[in-house]
């Protein structure tokens, strides 16, 4: 009787995993978070396209938190979150390596990003025109202007940086030394690294 409720146990734990970490469309969890994937154009610091599709994927629970943090903002704020880059495919992460070796800024590919785990996001917010709130630079600035850490800026780029900071963060996301738009999902070790390409 025992091993059946071992059996069993070892069953629900396996389905459990499988929910908490498959891949899924941010589309699908909340089509409310605006999508504005820059790797799918030329618009990138590497002028090319990278990405076959401008579809979002995120682990699960990546994805409902990012939900989560999304209906925070609209409550509060009337705020919405812009997402411009999710799970990243390993190949892609070379690539990138080849034009950008700094590790400030692109993980190696031997170690891998928290893009390639689908455990991390890059985002911003927008007003209730669908308006970009002044974050003091663009995405993909590869300056210190760029470092959360970096204050000498205008008192509402500040603001607007903290509430995207203090927001994620309720929601599990932290933030990182150099990106304002970057954040890692907690606990992101336990995603494997992933090489799926999405046509
Ligand atoms: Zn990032």
């Amino acid at each position: 009787m025992i091993y059946k409720l071992y059996i069993l146990l070892f069953f629900s734990s396996v389905l459990l995993a499988q929910i908490d970490t498959s891949l899924v469309l941010l589309k699908n969890i909340d089509s409310t978070i605006v999508q504005d994937v820059r790797y799918a154009t030329e618009n990138n610091f590497t002028h090319t396209v990278l990405y076959k599709n401008n579809k979002v994927y995120l682990r699960k629970i990546v994805a409902d938190s990012l939900r989560k943090a999304n209906r925070y903002f609209k409550k509060k704020f009337n705020y919405r979150i812009k997402i411009f880059d999710g799970y990243r495919p390993l190949s892609v992460q070379k690539y990138m390596w080849k034009i950008m070796p700094d590790k400030r800024y692109v993980a190696p590919p031997n170690k891998g990003s928290r893009h390639n785990r689908g455990a991390a996001v890059d985002v911003t917010l927008v007003d209730s025109l669908g308006t970009q709130l002044n974050m003091g630079t663009e995405y993909d600035n590869f300056t210190q202007k760029a470092h959360p850490t970096f204050k000498n800026l205008p008192k509402q780029i500040l603001l607007n940086r903290k509430i995207l900071s203090d927001g994620m963060q309720k929601f599990g996301f932290h933030p990182i030394n150099s990106e304002w738009w970057h954040f890692d999902f907690q606990g992101w070790r336990r995603f494997s690294i992933l090489d799926v390409v999405f046509d």
